[in-house]
């Protein structure tokens, strides 16, 4: 054999780089499902069933096209728990030339594998991932010398780079580059959601559920309904539902919540686009077709390329240029444990039940249940990065490091000092029930902040900004709570303290 190509189960694209000027005459490909892989978190059911599910259809792929594909099945019994221990193996029956791989996108493993060559004593190729917009270097080229890195500009050179909603005389589609001001609608009901799209299981998938109801039955989460797309072909269907069904309201519903539905107008397409079964590029390209063809409108599909091109972008620069120092950072001081209501959704927030519960059923929730609601809770209640960070990483089924990392430690938990925002995201419970119907079924009161019943939220936002008035009080953008904060008479000051230091020695009780 000529190579050995490795393709890791984030990597399910037909042109990834390892693939490339590759001979299924002379060179074969080794895939592996493995414990150390699946269980160093404890992973949601759906999202083991998703990876291992979409990986055995995509070997089967290759296979149809010719290829010879080793592929390790999970068994809990077998002596191989890590890649290294099927790579080891395949290396010495087959005795490859080279080990090819495209880079991880995981720090811990990127690491482990740059030093493989030394344990195998084969040369081990790792090919830059270029499903990307940006590549490594030209983040760090961009972020170089700047005093702050904002996502908006960097944004904007994307725009530039793809030409996504650009004019031919290069400026931003219908003059501005961004409408996010005009996306913070609540919606009430109408219009309607669209259903979910939904692909009932077939033979493998079948298996894979089974297995991992039978190995991993103390992972979080359940393998109830699940009706993740598992193949290109599919994952591509899904894509035409949103930009059929939800595109057009995407923007001015993209940051509400409701009581009644899970999905809202988002795409749930994150689980696709980060394990390879679309590509992030064709998706913006297929949501501006939509927009030029007059089937969505420009705040609505801005809104949308500017997550994928700018803030996914954005948030893979931010950890490659950081790490592995980032992941340690906790510049709040951070000492609390995660309470258990995040594991369980019990709970009589209702706002987080609901989150939770949506979490625990689908191994999804929207991005401002994420940042909003248990993001926000985590960082009033002063949670330890590393365990809302850990939790994030778990519980979701588009969870990778390199995007939940910056997204929990940065965006949600300020606990890096502001590369993804320029103030923290803390809220009352004001704004929950500005943007939602979560309050008006809450066992607390959102217009209360000192009572026995009191929404929780709403101390706890005044003991954080109390607590960390040295952090904030020089950021322009807050100085206007500091005020607001001084302005309450003294006794008002105390009970919010008062009340705020009894939910944070009772937080699992709430
Ligand atoms: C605390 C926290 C943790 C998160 N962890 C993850 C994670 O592990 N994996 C993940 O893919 N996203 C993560 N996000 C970002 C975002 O919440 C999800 O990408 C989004 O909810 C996925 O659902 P969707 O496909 O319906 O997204 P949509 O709302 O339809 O957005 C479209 C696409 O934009 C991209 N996107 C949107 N926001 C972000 C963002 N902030 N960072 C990166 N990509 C973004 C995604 O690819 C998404 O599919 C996190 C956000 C927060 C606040
Ligand atoms: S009252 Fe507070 S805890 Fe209850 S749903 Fe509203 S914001 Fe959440």
């Amino acid at each position: 054999m000529r190579h050995l190509i490795l393709i890791l189960g984030d990597q399910l694209t037909p042109d990834i780089s390892a693939l490339r000027e590759a001979d299924p005459e002379q060179d074969a490909i080794v895939m592996a499902e493995v414990s150390d892989e699946a269980s160093y978190t404890n992973h949601h059911k759906k999202k083991i069933v998703l990876l291992f599910s979409a990986m055995r259809h995509f070997a089967r792929e290759l296979e149809n096209n010719g290829w010879t594909v080793h592929y390790h099945a999970y068994d809990p019994d077998s002596p191989h728990h890590s890649l290294l221990d099927v790579i080891r193996e395949r290396v010495g029956q087959d005795q490859p030339e080279k080990v090819i791989t495209t880079e991880c996108g995981e720090y811990r493993l990127d690491a482990a594998i740059r030093q493989w060559h030394e344990s195998l004593n084969v040369p081990v190729e790792i090919r830059p991932d270029d499903r990307f917009i940006a590549t490594k270097r030209e983040f760090a080229r961009w972020a170089e010398g700047r005093k702050q890195l904002r996502m908006e500009f960097f944004y904007r050179e994307m725009r530039r780079k793809t030409g996504l909603l650009m004019t031919p005389d290069g400026n931003p589609e219908g003059g501005e580059w961004n409408y996010d001001a005009d996306n913070r609608k609540k919606w009430t009901g109408k219009p309607p959601a669209p259903a979910s799209f939904r692909v009932e299981p077939d033979a493998i998938t079948r298996d894979v559920i089974e297995l991992v109801d039978d190995t991993f039955s103390d992972h979080f989460g359940t393998t109830d309904d699940f009706h993740f797309a598992v193949t290109a072909g599919d994952a591509e269907a899904a894509l035409a539902h949103f930009l059929d069904f939800a595109l057009p309201c995407f923007g001015d519903y993209q940051d509400a919540m409701s009581d009644q539905e899970d999905w809202l107008f988002h795409s749930i397409l994150s689980p696709y686009i980060n394990c390879g079964l679309l590509d992030p590029l064709g998706v913006c390209e297929a949501a501006a077709r939509h927009y030029y063809s007059g089937q969505a409108p420009l705040n609505a599909v801005e809104g949308f390329i500017r997550q994928i091109i700018g803030w996914r972008e954005f948030v893979r620069g931010i950890y490659w240029l950081l790490m592995p120092e980032y992941a340690k950072e906790n510049r709040l001081g951070n000492d609390r444990d995660l309470p258990w209501f995040y594991w369980t959704g019990e709970t009589g927030m209702r706002c987080m039940h609901k989150a939770i519960d949506a979490t625990r059923r689908n191994g999804y929730a929207h991005h401002i249940q994420r940042l909003m609601v248990t993001g926000n809770f985590a960082l009033l209640a002063g949670v330890k990065p590393e365990e809302i960070c850990d939790w994030y990483l778990a519980v979701y089924a588009d969870a990778y490091d390199w995007v939940e990392l910056p997204n929990t430690l940065g965006m949600v938990m300020h606990a890096d000092g502001g590369y993804l925002g320029s103030k923290p995201y803390a809220a009352s419970g004001k704004y929950i029930q500005r943007m939602s119907d979560y309050c008006s079924h809450c066992r607390y009161n959102v217009s209360e902040a000192t009572t026995e019943d009191a929404c929780p939220f709403n101390a706890l936002y005044w003991h954080f900004i109390h607590r960390h008035r040295r952090d904030f009080e020089g950021n322009p953008r807050m100085g206007m709570m500091y005020r607001n904060w001084d302005r309450q008479k003294p006794e008002r000051r105390d009970a919010l303290l008062a009340r705020a230091e009894w939910l944070l020695e009772n937080l699992n009780t709430l």
